[in-house]
């Protein structure tokens, strides 16, 4: 069964521990880049390497201080909201080297992806968010409907006839029982739209690990929590979704 709310401690700590290797790796490369440059820096104004010196210093200290602050919301300890807004600004200029560490430790990207959204999820869940059922909007990816179903559902999912072929019918009848917003994207362009356009107060956005990961980051600040997909045909083919866990997830999200 596929979790990524209750993942496995490991996973957390494999993002995280990337992320501050990262910031490591690039604080020494800053540091390299201002000793080279120093004399050049002194040459055009007595102060400047001392200015700019002071400017890296201060990157550096910031974004560290934001994955701390991933780890206290992880622990569920209070946490600066100044960190919040650059969290993911963060994490998308670091998470290229964090993917290149993990290549030399025979870390696969989706395995850094999918470790990223349990962390994603925990710090969701740890912070207690409680919407009505009419307040959510549940996202799946257009792989999730039988590729031989004749009926087109990405602009309305009532088309669906809920003939059991595949979950998109099972998401339908969930929806129709508890009142939430249900709708099949065919990318993150329409996903967006949607959003914009509904206007949820919460999201629950169903996709793979690469899809997950910037998706929850494009919709930022809306609170968004993912479950991934299962795909026992390969990647965007037929693609299934863990129901219990989808209820799960509803059960602690919706009021
Ligand atoms: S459940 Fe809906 S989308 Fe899936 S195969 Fe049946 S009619 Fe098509």
């Amino acid at each position: 069964m596929l979790s990524t709310l209750a993942a496995a401690r490991p996973k957390k700590r494999l993002f995280l521990g990337l992320l501050l290797a990262s910031e490591f790796f690039v604080a020494l490369a800053l540091y390299g880049a201002w000793r080279i440059s120093y004399l050049g820096l002194e040459n055009i104004f007595r102060y400047l390497p001392a200015i700019v010196g002071a400017l890296l210093i201060f990157v550096s200290t910031f974004s560290f201080g934001a994955v701390c602050n991933m780890v206290l919301a992880i622990k569920g300890l209070p946490t600066l909201k100044l960190f919040h807004r650059y969290s993911f600004a963060i994490i998308k200029f670091l998470f290229p080297v964090a993917v290149r560490i993990g290549k030399i430790f025979g870390i696969r990207r989706r395995q850094l992806e999918g470790s990223f959204v349990a962390v994603s999820n925990l710090i969701f869940m740890k912070s207690g968010i409680k919407v009505p059922a009419n307040r959510l909007l549940v996202l799946s990816p257009h792989c999730l409907q039988l590729s031989t179903c004749p009926h087109k559902i990405t602009r309305d999912p009532n088309n669906c006839k809920r003939c059991g072929g595949c979950n998109v019918g099972d998401l339908m009848k969930l929806a129709d029982e508890m009142g939430f917003t249900f709708f099949v994207a065919t990318g993150g362009t329409l996903a967006r739209q949607v959003v914009k356009k509904i206007r949820p107060q919460v999201v629950l956005a169903i996709a793979c690990e690469r899809d997950l990961m910037s998706g929850i980051q494009d919709v930022y600040p809306l609170p968004a929590v993912g479950v991934l997909n299962i795909r026992p045909n390969g990647p965007c083919n037929n693609t299934r979704v863990d129901m219990d866990e989808v209820r799960r997830v509803l059960s602690q999200i919706v009021i």
